[in-house]
């Protein structure tokens, strides 16, 4: 590999990378994409749901191509209790035409959307770690990587390298991040046959349904999630890293724990279960976003914790920001300029884009999760909202009067008192609307 220059380099070969290396690629620039896995996608692992709109403007009618599972046109929110649930839910047959999303996996695509970029010309060098960037008077030149003589080098480095981002660290720019600003996720793949998924989620043909769920995970800040693939269930749960340490539990524990919730179980009996995996999601949001670009870098994607987890989007925002990563890189390459000043557009290209509002919008959530009321909100608040519609819909002679005063003095009594409701709604509220 000795001697190599390239115009660019990628690293990272996630949905972030991909997209990068396809931009710059079909524009004829000479680029390599350098990955850890033995292939894109070997140990890579979301929820996970794939969105259509940031996609299509990489790879037009990709659908018609793409491993995808199933198109979703149900989404559901269930706050669960101990063995009870309330629920959410929007179901719409507009979903399908044009699709809005679908489930995925991503051994399958990560290896298809990465083969889109080694098709425009990007050379894929894969079961590669790289370990450190090379730098020049200050300047990034390019990567160390393990390999013997692995020292390559370029005009810029896309660092794409995902949550833990090695290379982010090296630039300074990405700090061990703290435990309250990531969240650890386990989920397993629970192959059932597609009829019984069909049957058990209401579906007919390709449609897809998604559940994600709240509560009943020991009082701590984490959410939960099911989604119907082809012929297999995606089901997991995330919890944010500082309330797992302070609750001494580990999430596979969570995950056994949910599996045995009635509204959970009967839907993935008699499920075998395929894979198991963990990884971190950058929770942080908006304020722990770094610096985006320097002399011969930028960083996109999970690297530059761009993750909207109140939607669960992150792919979404990888992509883009690999591909205005990319268009930078491409005008950097026209003028000949690699310098800060030059690359700095990149930053005023997500600026522009939906991911800066969008991450703007929820700034305030990662301090309610990471916060003293995260207790109240995750544990406490699910049961009672649980307690209040049991009582509602009981029919057992009291009043609704009464039974509405019951309610309401249940939510009451979580946040301590009328006052502190309000409180804690202002709270919830800003922290949802920047
Ligand atoms: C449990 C879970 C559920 C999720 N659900 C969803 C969902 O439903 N929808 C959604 O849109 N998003 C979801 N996300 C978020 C989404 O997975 C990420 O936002 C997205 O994968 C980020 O893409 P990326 O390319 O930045 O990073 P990654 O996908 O992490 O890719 C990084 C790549 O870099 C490679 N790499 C890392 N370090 C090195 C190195 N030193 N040298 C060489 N290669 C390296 C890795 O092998 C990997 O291929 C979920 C995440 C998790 C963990």
């Amino acid at each position: 590999m000795a001697d190599e220059r390239f115009d660019a380099i990628v690293v990272g070969a996630g949905p972030a990378g991909a997209a990068a290396a396809l931009t710059m690629a079909s524009q004829g620039l000479k680029v390599a994409m350098i990955d850890r896995g033995e292939f894109p996608g070997a140990k890579n692992l979301f929820g996970g749901v794939l969105y259509r709109k940031q996609l299509e403007d990489i790879v037009p009618e990709f659908w018609k191509e793409a491993p995808l599972e199933r198109v979703v046109v149900e989404q559901r929110l269930w706050v669960l209790g101990e063995d009870s649930a309330v629920t959410f839910g929007h179901r719409n047959e507009r979903y399908k035409e044009p699709p809005n999303a679908w489930t995925g996996l991503r051994v399958k695509f990560d290896q298809w959307f990465a083969a889109k970029a080694e098709k425009a010309g990007a050379l894929p060098i894969y079961e590669t770690v790289v370990t450190d960037l090379i730098r020049e008077d200050g300047r990034v030149v390019g990567v160390r990587t393990d390999r013997e003589d692995g020292d390559l080098y370029a005009n810029i480095v896309i660092v794409a390298d995902g949550v833990n981002s090695l290379l982010g660290k090296a630039l300074g720019v990405h700090r061990e991040w703290d435990p309250s600003e990531v969240s650890l996720a386990v989920k397993e793949i629970i192959a059932l046959p597609k009829e019984k998924i069909q049957d058990r989620f209401n579906l007919e043909g390709n449609e897809g349904c998604t559940i994600e769920f709240v509560g009943d995970m020991h009082g701590m800040a984490g959410l939960g999630f099911l989604y119907t693939n082809q012929d297999t269930l995606s089901l997991g749960v995330g919890v944010m890293v500082n309330e797992l340490q302070k609750n001494k539990i580990k999430p596979y524990q969570l995950l056994d724990a949910i599996k045995q919730h009635p509204s959970i179980r009967r839907l993935i009996a008699g499920g075998e279960v395929k894979e198991y995996a963990g990884h971190l999601i950058p929770e942080g949001g908006f304020s722990s976003m770094p610096k985006l670009s320097g002399d011969g870098w930028m960083i996109c994607g999970d690297a530059a914790q761009m993750v909207n987890a109140v939607h669960r989007e992150g792919t979404n925002l990888a992509m883009t920001s690999g591909k205005l990563a990319g268009e930078a890189a491409v005008q950097a390459h026209a003028v000949g300029d690699y310098g800060a000043g030059t690359l700095k557009q990149y930053d005023q290209k997500v600026k522009a884009s939906f991911i800066h509002p969008d991450l703007k919008k929820y700034r305030g959530l990662h301090g309610l999760m990471a916060g003293e009321d995260a207790a109240k909100l995750f544990g406490e608040f699910p049961q009672a909202l649980n307690e209040a519609a049991y009582e509602m819909l009981l029919v057992d002679g009291v009043t609704k009067k009464e039974k509405q005063s019951q309610a309401l003095h249940r939510l009451r009594d979580v946040a301590g008192g009328n006052m502190d409701l309000i409180k804690l709604g202002l709270k919830g509220w800003r922290a949802m609307n920047g």
